[in-house]
């Protein structure tokens, strides 16, 4: 069902993503029971806290609560409109596409601070990819993806191999 070869890859990939996946929180939103609320924003669960307890304190008869807290789907990576916090979703194939149109463009590298925040990115795309049928375009691109990933691996670790 799912695309062949990508497991590998997703298992050192977690590696490297792990500490951006250990802290990132799942998206929350604000939402209140006396009033309609803009869910468009998607905060961390601290943030959001903060904003609730800022709204209530404001407008108590509103009485906003956070909202969210579970796995959620998007169209693209989610982040946390106060602090900037990578957010825990995964990608539809939309997002996938979209995800892959960008890096199709640029060099990837697993090196120096940023790395695990691409790494995750990465894995959100490949994972977002499971449901994708073996024999489409779609697939052959998360293939290419994924190879263009092990190259730059190998260059991480002066060409090692990956396992
Ligand atoms: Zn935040």
């Amino acid at each position: 069902m799912h695309i062949k070869g990508l497991d590998e890859t997703l298992v050192w990939l977690g590696g490297i993503a792990a500490p951006v996946a250990e802290t990132a929180s799942y998206v929350h939103w604000l939402n209140a029971r006396n009033a309609d609320t803009d869910q468009g924003n998607s905060y961390c669960r601290d943030c959001c806290d903060t904003q609730v307890k800022k709204l209530n304190a404001k407008h108590p008869k509103l009485e906003y609560f956070r909202d969210g807290g579970w796995p959620t789907d998007a169209d693209h990576p989610e982040f946390c409109c106060e602090c900037g916090a990578t957010l825990d979703c995964s990608l539809t194939t939309h997002g996938v596409e979209y995800e892959l149109d960008q890096y199709e463009k640029e060099r990837l590298t697993l090196r120096g601070k940023h790395a695990p925040y691409f790494a995750y990115n990465a894995y959100q795309i490949l994972e977002g990819s499971y449901n994708v049928n073996d024999s489409t375009d779609l697939a052959k691109r998360c293939r290419r993806f994924a190879r263009r990933l092990t190259a730059a691996y190998r260059r991480r670790h002066g060409n090692k191999a990956t396992a």
